[in-house]
């Protein structure tokens, strides 16, 4: 059986590409990463999505004390409201200066460690029209510095980036983890930690555009 390591947030993409590895029949092991963001209630929401799955779950942690990132400095206002062509050409104040490269290097690591066959990573069209690490250029690049630079790369095996959300819409997305059985409620999108989603960041902003165009109620808002 082939073997997956999943970066995992907890958030909806990620929980969609975990289910659809473990449907790819692959053996599935979920990392994620706390890396100091605002809050964690993602990670809680991954161990208890993990923990239902029955997969097995590795917790790492970054530190990234020079923060440069809303994400990560909650004395910078996340963005709000902001329009959805605008929010798919600018880079956002939630962009963290390379983080998406420090989690592929954590993941390669697990990756090789578990010799692992691929790992899966959500990232997403509309993230990659703003984020420069969400690109399909960068990620054929790591796939061949992951060649260059491990142990098993260098013995010939290759380690595959899978992003299998890539090109979907929001709404393509909702659907496939309508079709999954993904458990919308145990997910959680909203940049802000409160007990109930904020509404008006990025992600809440797009987790709403996703659920109202494949016509499913979010049962995070019900
Ligand atoms: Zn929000």
């Amino acid at each position: 059986m082939k073997k997956a390591i999943c970066l995992f947030s907890g958030g909806l993409d990620s929980t969609v590409c975990l289910y659809l590895a473990r449907s790819q029949q692959y053996e599935t092991v979920a990392l994620s990463i706390e890396y100091g963001q605002r809050h964690y209630k993602e990670v809680s929401k991954a161990q208890v999505l993990a923990r239902a799955l029955q997969v097995r779950h590795y917790f790492a942690s970054l530190s990234m004390p020079w923060k440069g990132s809303s994400l990560l400095d909650d004395k910078v206002r996340l963005p709000q409201n902001r329009d959805l062509p605008i929010l798919s050409k600018e880079i956002p104040s939630t962009y963290v200066p390379g983080r998406n490269s420090a989690f592929l290097a954590l993941a390669m690591s697990c990756a090789e460690t578990e010799n692992a066959d691929a790992i899966f990573f959500g990232a997403n069209a509309l993230d990659y029209s703003g984020y420069p690490d969400c690109r399909p250029d960068y990620l054929e690049a790591f796939v061949r510095a992951m060649l260059l630079g491990t142990k098993i790369g260098i013995e010939g095996k290759k380690i595959e980036i899978q992003t299998p959300l890539l090109h979907l819409s929001k709404k393509d997305i909702v659907l496939l983890g309508k079709k999954l059985d993904v458990p919308f409620e145990k997910t959680w999108s909203c940049y802000a930690g409160e007990d109930k989603p904020c509404g008006v960041c990025d992600a809440c902003v797009l987790r709403a555009k996703g659920f109202q165009e494949a016509g499913i109620p979010d049962p995070l808002l019900s």
